[in-house]
Formats: structure tokens, C-alpha cells, sequence
């Protein structure tokens, strides 16, 4: 039985992969909206030990097709070691296809295109990334580190190396001030990158980050459900995506859940958002059955 080192996060669509720690918290972890890791230092683990775990679960879980590499972005590791648990992992699970991890701008712009195209053979093939927002102003606001021509360029970055894209866009980042401005900025992103998935969570602020997070923006004020949605359908209207992407609106803190293929589904989803914010409430998932 593996034993993991708690909090332990991964993506909603990971829930029923193999999940391996080969590093700990978040070699970030400076984003003001987020408390995930602040328990953690960021360490990697010992590679020894991350073997006997990939041992351990490939005799649990013989058949595995994905394996996600946690905590918060792995891709921190230096190139080899990457290579060397790809390499064991691919030893181990004879039907491996995908290995995937959280990726942060900061770790794509350390690698080169040339690491980025030979982890993607190994079958790191998959990252998911958190743009936030597009906006440089809100970008700063919440100490994301990184502004959206940084954004841009990483991604692109990971997208020619073959690597597919899980993008995630926080709805309310930027607060009531600036709510347009974040739409604007974040569909300015999506539309000059290219991302196989995309999907919209509400931002929910843990008690333990809400003075580092005022203090930084202390203009902010947090928007309602009905003008989450609105935002929403606007950043949705601007979507232009250059190829087909694959949008899901269902993590547990969204008011109303949405799924559709880019561009194809886009009116269908926009008037399912215009019928919501008509009824009201009563067509929002109700707050208690909600989490982030
Ligand atoms: S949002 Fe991601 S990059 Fe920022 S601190 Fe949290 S885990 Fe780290």
C-alpha cells in the first residue's frame, strides 16, 4: 500500500488514473488565490523511493494506461530525472500511454523545446496548466509571477513539442473592476495558443489566503453566481480557438455545469448560460453541494 504525503490534489479527469508523487507541494507556490500547498516545502523526492513506489503501484494496478506525476508541477524536476521515471514507468506499466502533471509557465520556460519534444515521446504527453486569467493587470494582482506574453509563449512552446494542453481559466479572478478586462485577456490567450482542453472553474478563496490575497488586490471585490455566469458567456462569445477544444465547465465550485466541443458547441452553450442567468438561482447548483 502506497503511502502518500497529504494534501494531495489532481485534476478532476485523473480520478481514476494511477497517481505517483515525485515531488512535493509547488516550487511556486507565490499565487496569492491559492492555499493548496502552503502545508509543503517543495521538495523532490528521492528517486529511489519514487521507484519502489512505481513498483508498488504497477503491482496494484498491472493494467494501467495513465499515470499522473503529482504534487503541483513536476515538470520542476531536471529534464533526466523526468527521463528516468518516464523510463521505469514505461518499464512497469506495459500499457502506458499518458503520463501527465500540473505545468507552470516558470517550468516550461526551463526546458527547452528540444527537452519538451523528447519527455513528450517518453509519453509525458499531457500537461495541465492554470492561465487564471490573460490579464497582466490581474495577473500581477494575484502574483502569478509570469505576464500573458509569457503565457502565450509557453504554451505554444509545450503545443509544438507535441505535448497536448489542459488550460484552466478562473471565473471572478479578476473581481467586479476588473471582470471585462480578464474575459477580454483571457480569450486573448486561448485564441493565440492551442489547447486540447479548456475549462472554467468559480474561484473560491480559502480562509487561510484571504489576507495575502487582499493585500495584494485591494481593489478586489468578489462578483455573485449571476454575474460569474455572465463572465462566463462573455469570455465564451470571444472564443475563436484555432482547432478543435474540448470545453468543460463541471468542477465541483461551478454554478452550472457546461460541456461542449470549440467552436461547434459554442451558441449552444452560450444560450444554456442566457436561460440560466434568466431563471435565476433556481438554476444554479446550489452552494452547499459546491466545493473548490
Ligand atoms: S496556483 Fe499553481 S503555481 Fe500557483 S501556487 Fe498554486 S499550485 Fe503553485
Amino acid at each position: 500500500m502506497l503511502e502518500y504525503d497529504y494534501p494531495l490534489f489532481r485534476p478532476p479527469a485523473e480520478a481514476n488514473n494511477v497517481i505517483l508523487q515525485v515531488t512535493l507541494g509547488c516550487s511556486y507556490n507565490r499565487c496569492s488565490f491559492c492555499s493548496m500547498y502552503k502545508t509543503k516545502s517543495y521538495q523532490a523526492k528521492n528517486m529511489d523511493e519514487i521507484k519502489r513506489d512505481i513498483e508498488t503501484l504497477a503491482y496494484s494496478y498491472p493494467d494501467a494506461t495513465k499515470v499522473f506525476l503529482a504534487d503541483g508541477d513536476a515538470l520542476a524536476l531536471p529534464s533526466e530525472q523526468l527521463f528516468t521515471i518516464l523510463k521505469y514507468l514505461d518499464e512497469k506499466f506495459p500499457k502506458l500511454r499518458r503520463v501527465s502533471t500540473y505545468a507552470s509557465t516558470q517550468n516550461l520556460t526551463e526546458k527547452s523545446n528540444k527537452e519538451l519534444e523528447e519527455l513528450c515521446k517518453s509519453k509525458l504527453n499531457l500537461i495541465y496548466y492554470g492561465v487564471e486569467t490573460g490579464s497582466d493587470v490581474v495577473l500581477k494582482k494575484i502574483t502569478k509571477g509570469v505576464n500573458q506574453s509569457e503565457i502565450i509563449e509557453t504554451l505554444n512552446k509545450a503545443s509544438h513539442a507535441g505535448m497536448k494542453i489542459s488550460a484552466t481559466v478562473i471565473l471572478g479572478i479578476g473581481g467586479e473592476k476588473y471582470s471585462s478586462l480578464h474575459v477580454e485577456e483571457s480569450a486573448k490567450v486561448i485564441n493565440a495558443t492551442t489547447v486540447t482542453y479548456l475549462s472554467t472553474l468559480q474561484l473560491g478563496l480559502e480562509e487561510n489566503a484571504k489576507e495575502n490575497f487582499y493585500k495584494h488586490f485591494e481593489d478586489f471585490t468578489m462578483p455573485n453566481d449571476e454575474q460569474l455566469l455572465h463572465e462566463q458567456k462573455n469570455f465564451l462569445e470571444l472564443l475563436e480557438p484555432k482547432s478543435k477544444t474540448i470545453f468543460r465547465s463541471n468542477h465541483a465550485s461551478n454554478a452550472l455545469h457546461l460541456k461542449g466541443n470549440l467552436p461547434k458547441d459554442r451558441d449552444r452553450l452560450v444560450d444554456e448560460l442566457a436561460e440560466a442567468i434568466h431563471v435565476g438561482k433556481s438554476a444554479f447548483i446550489p452552494e452547499m453541494f459546491r466545493g473548490f
